[in-house]
Formats: structure tokens, sequence, C-alpha cells
């Protein structure tokens, strides 16, 4: 079409070309009366010369449109894939723009010349802008500014205006829209701010500027998760203010309030750029040390301990008013969980109390720690609900208290589990027994060490305290909702066939079957290690040992079949439970 329309313009240039000639050829005729020309003739001369002018006039027309609309075309495709409109028409097109020009009150001097023209520029733009309007002005011509062109109007220019005033529009929107983006954006910036003073303020603890109670849990789960992944370890310091209740009392609340800012400030200070302390709430505190083991972390809070110590004097206190007890548990020596890793952090401070105040326990020294009933009344209130964990974490202190090796506490389980099977327990029964025989001796956490670990034979009133152990146990497990069915089996553990165990003397099948179970498993975990008045017993020696309390300390049927399961487990060559 393009090249057809370019042929069309360049055969009406060579036809008025044609013609020119002819016209030339036609003069010399016309005009010379050697061969017969005359003025008469003149019509011959004009008809083709204005044939060819409009020819010519068509020709160059139908080019600049050609070229027009090329241009166009090049544009449009430019502004749609592009999406660009920093484009247009040249002024060769489009004129320049509309001048204005201002009429005075009465009579317009350049009305007659331009009411035409003002008519036509209704409706168009310039610009961006609306123009046509004033046409309607122009009538009265009173107060009216008329436009005027640069160029004379034209199909090209009308389009070519069009088009630019399109882009214009284009591009005005376009900044708009920057405009108002760059807003957005500076409000958006504004409200996350906003959002991050908010969320500040809901982590905070309004008294001393720590972290609070919320923040720490999200904090501590976060901290465990990393540590089980990256298989590292940290540490959890808990901080509980001594005496502090006194200070409030005696000095009023507004004292106690300061000390709380100030050992929240000391905190702050202290500690390194990689740990948190937060408010736990009350006058307790905590800190997450990362990568930080027990051991280490004990002398660090130990550290801050004679900080806190020495702090009477900027709050203005008696001496030892600002002392403070400290707990510390790390993962995952103490435990895997949060709870249970704040209830072992919260059972070491509590030893450190027990054991006179101002000074710092790691949860593994409650094995070598006295725990009265009150504190294990104490104990089982703050860990309530905390749930199995907690209570395994206790399980692993016995066990750490006893030295008695994972090796061995896997053997013991494999045969009771053995035992069960022979005597058709279900899954979840199986289950609950190695629970119980992991669990059974959990109320020996209050056995005093000194008759725990006594070599000699013990006295009466020591005898007694070991004694209260499944009680304790009771105790302990009555806290966890999951395991109260084990509280029997631990309850019972030292009950006898004969009827002559404790606690309360329970003979034959009145004794839970679990219990009888563990009691058994019990017995034959002593007989095969060192005891204060004798040495370990042989396998051999134990199985005739456990025959020899068939019937008076154990339930006969049940001895004959974990004396068979002790058999089997020795042909396999398994290891022993020692
Ligand atoms: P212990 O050495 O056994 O920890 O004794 P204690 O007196 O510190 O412990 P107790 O739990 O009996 O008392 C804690 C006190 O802390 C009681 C409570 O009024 C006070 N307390 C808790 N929160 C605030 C607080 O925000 N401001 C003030 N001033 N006192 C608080
Ligand atoms: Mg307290
Ligand atoms: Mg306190």
């Amino acid at each position: 079409m393009r090249s057809f329309m370019l042929r069309k313009s360049m055969l009406y240039g060579c036809s008025g070309a044609l013609l020119g000639a002819i016209y030339a050829f036609l003069a010399v005729y016309v005009f010379n009366p050697a061969v017969g020309g005359n003025l008469e003739k003149v019509h011959l001369f004009l008809a083709p010369f204005m044939v060819g002018a409009l020819a010519y006039l068509l020709g160059r027309h139908a080019e600049v449109l050609e070229k027009a609309k090329r241009r166009f075309s090049d544009l449009t495709h430019q502004v749609i894939t592009e999406r660009h409109w920093e484009v247009g028409f040249e002024d060769s097109y489009v004129p320049t723009c509309w001048k204005v020009k201002k009429c005075e009150n009465t009579g317009c001097p350049v009305y007659g010349k331009h009411h035409l023209r003002c008519w036509l520029i209704a409706g168009t733009f310039c610009r961006g802008e609306v123009q046509g309007h004033f046409a309607q002005k122009l009538g009265s011509c009173a107060k009216c500014e008329i436009y005027q062109t640069a160029m004379a109007h034209g199909p090209v220019a009308e389009i070519g205006e069009n088009f630019n005033n399109l882009m214009w529009v284009l591009r005005e929107k376009e900044d708009m829209l920057s405009d108002a983006h760059n807003e957005l954006k500076g409000q958006y910036k504004e409200l996350e701010q906003l959002h991050k003073v908010a969320k500040e303020m809901a982590d905070t603890d309004g008294l001393t500027g720590l972290k609070n109670h919320g923040h720490f849990q999200h904090h501590l789960k976060n901290e465990i998760d990393r540590a089980a992944r990256y298989n590292r370890v940290f540490s959890l310091v808990m901080i509980d203010l001594d005496n502090f209740k006194f200070v409030n009392d005696e000095f009023g609340h507004q004292k106690g309030d300061a000390v709380l800012r100030h050992v929240g400030q000391l905190l702050k200070n202290e500690i390194r750029d990689t740990d948190y302390a937060a408010r736990y709430g009350g006058e307790e505190f905590v800190i997450v040390m990362p990568e930080v083991d027990g051991p280490e972390a004990t002398e660090a809070a130990d550290r801050l301990r004679r900080k806190l110590e020495r702090l009477y004097k900027k709050v203005d206190l008696p001496e030892y008013q600002t002392a403070a007890s400290f707990g510390v548990a790390d993962f995952p020596v103490c435990a895997t969980g949060s709870n249970s890793l704040i209830a072992a952090a919260d059972g070491a401070l509590l030893f450190a109390k027990r054991q006179g105040r101002n000074r710092v326990a790691y949860f593994r020294d409650l094995s070598t720690a006295e725990l009265s009933n009150d504190d294990l009344d104490k104990l089982n209130s703050r860990l309530g609900g905390a749930g199995f964990q907690t209570i395994q974490v206790l399980a692993a202190a016995v066990d750490a208290r006893d030295s008695y090796p994972e090796s061995a506490r896997n053997a013991l389980s494999r045969l009771a589990a053995g035992m069960a099977q022979k005597l058709d327990f279900k899954q979840d029964q199986i289950e609950a027994l190695t629970l119980a025989i992991k669990l059974h001796d959990i109320g020996k956490i209050g056995v005093p060490s000194r008759v725990l670990q006594k070599k000699e034979k013990l006295l009466p009133e020591e005898m007694a305290l070991l004694r209260q152990h499944p009680e304790m146990g009771k105790r302990i497990l009555q806290e966890a909702a999951q395991i109260r069915d084990l509280i029997a089996a631990v309850l019972y553990h030292h009950e006898r066939w004969d009827g002559k165990g404790y606690p309360d003397g329970l003979s034959g099948v009145q004794i839970p079957l679990m219990a009888r179970m563990v009691g058994i498993i019990d017995a034959y975990r002593a007989m095969l290690s060192d005891r204060p008045y004798r040495k370990a017993l042989t396998v051999e020696e134990a199985v005739a040992e456990l025959e020899k309390g068939a019937g008076s300390q154990f339930d006969p049927s049940l001895v004959e079949i974990f004396i068979q399961q002790i058999r089997d487990d020795e042909e396999k060559k398994l290891p022993r439970a020692v």
C-alpha cells in the first residue's frame, strides 16, 4: 500500500513533468506567429498548464500524506511497543501552539480575520489544554481571548497535533502517577516506621526497657530451632531478685521500681551483643546466651551476680539489698524444648535460693543438691502444665545423679519390652512400661545426696528418707497429665509379693502389674551394680537371686518370664544392663 502510494505520487510528479514539456512545446507553438500561433489559442496553452499544475499539487499532497502516515505509524509503534511517551510530530507537521491574543472591551480588531479560525479551533487542544470554549465568547468579543495558530490548518497538522496532545496528556498522567507513587511510598515508609514503633512497644517492658515475657517466649523458640538445626549449644539463665518483697515493704514500691530499672540497665550494659535479655515477669529476668554452654554461662552469670550485688549503692539502699539468685540450664544438655528448658533453669534457680540465695546454680548441680518436700511442691507448682518433657528432664537429672550409663538403661528398656511382649502387651502398654522404667526413680530427686551416694550401710533414718522416693515420684508425675497412668507403677515399684514392701504394704495381685514388673527390673538392675555393702553380681548370680526372691519379693510367674527374657538376650549376646 505504502509503495503503491509512493508510486502514485511519483506518477503524479512525472505526469507533471511531462505536461510541463508539452506546455513548453505549446508555448512555442501558440505564441510563435511563424508557426501560425496567436493569442486566441491561449486556452490551448492554459489548459495543459492547469492540468499539469493540478497533477503536481496532487502528487505533492499525496507525498506529504504518505510521509505523515509513515511517521504516525512509526510513532504509534514506538508508543505501543516501548511504552514511551516522549515522542511527537515535529513542527514541520504541526503548528507550534496556539497563540493568545487579548481583545479589548469593544470591537475586536482581529474579529473578521479570526472569526472563522476561532470556530475551527473549537474542541481542539494545545499542550493538553482544551481551547475550544473560547470560540463561543468570540461572538460578542467582549474581554475574550483569541487563539491563533502559527501555521495553517490541514489534515496532517490536525492529526499530528491531536497525537501530540494525546502524548502530552499521557505524559502528564504518568507524572501524576509517579507523584502519587512517590507519595504512597513516603506514606508506606511512615506506616512501616509506625508499625515498627508499635511492635517495639508491644515487645518491650515499659519499666525496664528490656524485651518482655511474650517476646522472650518467641525468641527462645527461635533459638531452640536454630540450635537444633545447626547442632549448636546455648544457655538460658533465669534471675530472681532476692528478698525483693522486703525492698518494696521497707523502702516503698518506687524504690522497688528504681531497682528493677537499674537491673534492666545493668543487664543491657553487661551482656554480650549476641546475648538477649528480657524481663520474665515481676522481679525475674532471663538471659539467652547463644554458643555458650552451661559451665561458661554459670561463670558469666556469676560475674553478673557480683555486679548486681553492688548495685545497692546506685539506688541508695543498704548493702546486699539488690542481690539475686541465678539458675542456668543449657540446650541440649538439660532439655530440648522451650518449656522444659525454662523448667530446668527454674529448677536450678530454686536450688540457688534454697542453698542460701545470692548465688548461681547450674541445672546439673541438682544432682548434688537436696530437695525438701517444700521445694518439690514449689517446683511442681511452677512446672504445672509444663508437661511430659519437663518430667523427662527431671528423670535425666536423676539418671545423671545415679551415674547410670545410657547403654545399661537401654538394655533395661529392651528387657522390659521383651517381657511385655511375652505377656501379650499392646504397643501402647509396652511404651508405658519402658517409660515407667525410665521414670520410676524420679522421686529420688528429693532424696539427699548424702543418702543416695553413701557408701556405707544406711542408718534407719536415712533409709526412711530413701523410702520416700516413690511418694515423691508420684507427686511429680501428678503434674503431667499424659503420664498419670504411670503413677501406680512408680508409686508401687517397691511393694513386695509377700506384702512386706512400701509404701502401702500391698501384696500379690493387689500390686498393679506394671509396678510388679518395674520392681523386678529395678531389682535386677541393682543386683548388677556395685552396692555399698556388696560387689555387683554376675548375670547368673542375679538370675539365682531373682529365683530366690520369687514368691516372696517378686511375682513368681513374672520372674520366670523375665529370666527367660534375660536368657534370650544372653543367647543373642546383646549388651547387658550394667
Ligand atoms: P525470694 O528471695 O525468695 O525471691 O524473695 P522475694 O521477696 O524476692 O520473692 P517474692 O516472690 O515473695 O516477692 C516478689 C516481689 O516482687 C513481690 C512483688 O510485689 C514484687 N514485684 C513484682 N513486680 C514488681 C514491680 O514491677 N515493681 C515493684 N516495685 N515490685 C514488684
Ligand atoms: Mg520471684
Ligand atoms: Mg525474688
